[in-house]
């Protein structure tokens, strides 16, 4: 749209990169921010600049945090002997949002997906398993998607921890998650009552 200023074009079009945004939300926003005090969107620009700059992977769970260890890894009131595998980041913030979970995290980034061409290699496997042999874990929560992937991870992951001596239990969240569906977009209820009828793998 050449009648359009460049600045403001260029705009829509990054907006119209992330996710969920098409173009009508694109112009939306666009111009939303055209019309919005420069106070606002200095704030949101600054942001956006401290997200990069500040903002990295946890050294010990690879959850997001602002540096070498995550909030909830650094929280001593946390159960430690309690450590629930998730995929991703988003999965940690929809548990977190239950209130329902006092223990820790280790995320995968990722699942077993052969088609794709991710085996456990490809995923935080290794890391994980160094981290259960540093000892201490009880119980190993495994809080993959409820899916072909999620459910290949979760049998993998169970067969190796039960590699690792039978001093660990591993548990996998009850059903009652939609099927097929990512955790992330389940409802806190939902997930809460997966935690906590959590079954023996
Ligand atoms: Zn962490």
């Amino acid at each position: 749209m050449e009648f359009l200023p460049p600045a403001l074009t260029a705009l829509i079009n990054e907006l119209e990169r992330l996710p969920g945004v098409g173009p009508k939300s694109a112009h939306r926003l666009a111009f939303h921010l055209l019309r919005t005090p420069r106070a606002s969107v200095e704030r949101l620009s600054r942001s956006l600049a401290e997200l990069k700059d500040g903002v990295a992977f946890c050294d010990t769970c690879a959850f997001i945090s602002q540096g070498a260890q995550c909030a909830i890894c650094a929280d001593p009131n946390r159960d430690q002997t309690l450590l629930c595998i998730v995929e991703e980041p988003t999965d940690v913030i929809a548990i977190e949002r239950t209130r329902e979970y006092r223990g820790r995290y280790h995320v995968l980034g990722g699942a077993i997906s052969p088609i794709d061409g991710v085996g456990p290699g490809e995923i935080r496997v290794e890391e994980l398993l160094t981290r259960l042999r540093l000892g201490g874990v009880a119980e190993v929560i495994l809080a993959t998607d409820v899916d072909v992937e999620g459910e290949a991870t979760s049998a993998y992951l169970a067969q190796v921890i039960s590699e690792l001596g039978d001093e660990i239990r591993v548990s996998r969240l009850a059903r009652g998650l939609p099927m097929g569906g990512e955790l992330e977009y389940a409802d806190e209820l939902t997930i809460a009552r997966a935690l906590s009828g959590r079954r023996p793998f």
